[in-house]
């Protein structure tokens, strides 16, 4: 086609591009779609999220896209070379021809190229907003939680009954005085709680407490008359483990001081609590005996909360289960917080949270509770 290409020469090379452009233009044939179809590129998506297509191959085919536009139509392109010859065509008649048959060709061309470009676009905004937001169907990853301690179970169960009946919540030292761990208890010198094969001296004329009466002196001290209050907490006595015992081990104190306090009501206290704590019918018992900073004294029982009363392994066939000790307040230990016997007096009592625990979960080794293993803390959940 050197000089003056003829009609039926340009029309042959228009017609054999355009055979090789709708060829090479096939695999993009799918995204060029119904421009007046809303519905045709979220299908599309659909469709191609099944296959598997991704973001990478959103960018290869732009790309390719690009490539083929710039082959067909770019400036340097075969295509614009032809259009240059159609002005030397001698006949006018031929020229105008040739230059209508081209241009439906390019129309055909440059229709296709720009949508295909514009919903590959789409389609890539959509699948990377669709990786960047969560996805909800995904099943989650479930944090693995923990779960209170059995003795906190039990000390928190134990805080609300009293906070119900109007006692506030005690909070003691573990480190205390002689005076606080003894003397204010009217424990007297020679009394073999203070031999040093009982209670852990740390530095002189310091322990660690042996019992949470001791907050009994603190909280009368800080309140005064009339007071109500519990105080659970560890003590600590020198004890060589065993099933039954430990160092270290939980109590909770209860202290009750006003006008006209009796007996009557520190045994409708003390069955209330062990009623809301084991059952509606369980019965209590008090039995006379002997602690230095009460007087009168006793230990109190309660009837067995697995077989009602009647025997079993847990009460040792007796029907009934220890508890604790309790008394009305001694006259000297009121005395020691400034607070006139003769106006008021008080009941005390106390109880091992650890034996309780032992009882209700029915163990028979209360060192598992300290041991920190996790095969025996995660049946408490
Ligand atoms: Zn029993």
């Amino acid at each position: 086609m050197s000089d003056a290409p003829t009609y039926a020469q340009l029309t042959t090379k228009a017609d054999a591009i355009n055979e090789s452009f709708e060829r090479e233009f096939k695999r993009f044939e799918r995204f060029f779609g119904d421009r007046l179809d809303s519905e045709f590129v979220p299908r599309l998506i659909r469709q191609l999220q099944v296959e598997g297509y991704s973001l990478a191959d959103v960018d290869a085919d732009l790309k390719a896209l690009n490539e083929l536009r710039v082959k067909f139509i770019g400036k340097k392109s075969e295509w614009m070379a032809l259009k240059k010859l159609i002005g030397r065509i001698g006949d006018e008649r031929e020229r105008r021809n040739a230059g209508e048959h081209l241009s439906l060709i390019e129309v055909k061309f440059t229709d296709r190229f720009e949508p295909a470009r514009l919903n590959l676009e789409k389609i890539g905004d959509t699948l990377r907003i669709k990786r960047e937001c969560l996805d909800v169907t995904i099943p989650g990853r479930r944090p693995r939680r923990g779960h209170v301690h059995p003795i906190t179970l039990v000390r928190e169960r134990i805080e609300d009954i009293f906070v119900s009946l109007g006692y506030a919540i005690e909070d003691g030292r573990e480190i205390e005085t002689d005076f606080y761990n003894f003397d204010a208890l009217n424990i007297p010198q020679n009394h073999p709680a203070r031999a040093s094969q009982d209670t852990f001296y740390t530095t002189d004329g310091f322990a660690l407490r042996s019992q949470t009466s001791t907050v009994q002196i603190h909280a009368m001290q800080g309140r005064g008359a009339p007071v109500r209050m519990i105080a659970p907490g560890r003590v600590f006595r020198r004890d060589t483990p065993d099933p039954t015992h430990n160092p270290m081990f939980f109590q909770v104190e209860g202290l009750c001081v006003d006008r006209g306090i009796t007996m009557a009501h520190l045994k409708g206290t003390v069955g209330e609590f062990l009623r809301r704590m084991f059952g509606p019918n369980t019965r209590t018992r008090f039995r006379p005996s002997y602690f230095p900073f009460t007087e009168p004294s006793a230990e109190f029982d309660f009837s067995c909360f697995k077989c009602g009363g009647s025997g079993c392994r847990i009460c040792k066939q007796s029907g009934w289960i220890e508890l604790g000790g309790s008394g009305m307040v001694h006259p000297n230990v009121l005395r020691v917080a400034d607070i006139d016997p003769e106006e008021f007096s008080g009941f005390a009592f106390g109880l091992g949270i650890d034996r309780m625990v032992a009882l209700m979960y029915n163990l028979d080794d209360i060192r598992l509770l300290f041991e920190n293993d996790l095969r025996f803390l995660e049946q408490f959940d």
